[in-house]
């Protein structure tokens, strides 16, 4: 079988040696016989800009990064995304969510020692509770809302256990629950990661998702999506993240550390790949 991997970063900064360290991970894990794809995942409009979209192309022919083409570019794809939240909506696993931050955040004082997940507090459920009129009147009256998937009941319809491999760290039993009743699409940004994710990675027939160990915990919830759209489930392998010499993880804040910033000081592609092949 013919590997296909991703590398999907998203254009909110520059690229820094963590995302180099990514992509060649991602590239060698398809080696001369795969395929190695780049997707760009800027269904955030609000963080995304297209000089930071340019530097992505830029920094990675630099380095000597080939991908196929096209490059699928999230952006454009938001009527994909809507149609796979149409199909868990008809699957009745969807439901309006009003609640404002500070709404959840009483909520969650109110309850006291409100679970926990990978995203912090679970959702209280306070909106799952609405009747099917009410949701209408709201929605009719402008109120603003998120969609949220209603946890139980999508782990009751797929109606029995889950599991994924890692390539790092074996056999997991899919435990989605974790996230609660996680948000799907907001008003502002009309999908989510975990769709636009789930979505691609089966349309894009990838066999190996290599990402950061950072988004281990989502792989558990996608697991659980890939179940109920019927798309079929690709290996993992989450690798480590790398650290500066503070011992803290890279991030598009630390500005000094863009591929760019390496290249000004004179570093040539070779002495960033050498210093990014780390997995
Ligand atoms: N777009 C995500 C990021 O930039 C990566 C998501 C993934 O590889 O699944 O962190």
């Amino acid at each position: 079988m013919t590997v296909i991997t991703r590398f999907a970063p998203s254009p909110t900064g520059y690229l820094h040696l963590g995302h180099a360290a990514s992509a060649l991970f991602s590239a060698k894990q398809a080696g001369p016989d795969g395929r190695f794809l780049l997707r760009i995942e800027d269904i955030d409009q609000t963080r995304c800009r297209p000089e930071y979209l340019d530097a992505i192309y830029e920094d990675l022919a630099w380095l000597g990064f080939e991908w196929d083409v096209p490059v699928r570019v999230q952006s454009d794809h938001f009527a994909d995304y809507q149609a796979v939240l149409d199909r868990l909506s008809d699957m009745e696993l969807l439901y309006p969510c009003f609640c404002t931050r500070k709404d959840i955040q009483a909520e969650i004082a109110r309850i006291g020692n409100a679970p926990h997940g990978p995203d912090g507090a679970l959702y209280p459920g306070t909106c799952r509770q609405c009747s099917p009129t009410e949701r209408k009147d709201r929605i009719a009256a402008g109120e603003s809302y998120a969609l949220r998937l209603d946890m139980a009941a999508a782990i009751k319809q797929v109606g029995k256990e889950l599991a994924w491999f890692d390539r790092a760290s074996g056999k997991q039993i899919a435990t989605p629950e974790i996230f609660g009743d996680v948000v799907l699409a907001r008003k502002d940004t009309p999908t989510s990661y975990h769709i636009s994710v789930t979505h691609d990675d089966d349309l894009q027939g990838i066999t190996l998702v290599t990402r950061g160990e950072d988004l281990f915990f989502a792989s558990h919830l996608h697991r659980l999506l890939q179940e109920l759209l019927g798309y079929d489930v690709p290996e993992y392998h989450h690798h480590g993240l790398l650290t500066g010499p503070d011992g803290k993880r890279f991030a598009k804040r630390d500005k000094s550390r863009t591929l760019r910033s390496m290249r000004e000081e004179g570093l040539s592609p070779a002495d960033v790949i050498k210093l990014a092949d780390q997995f």
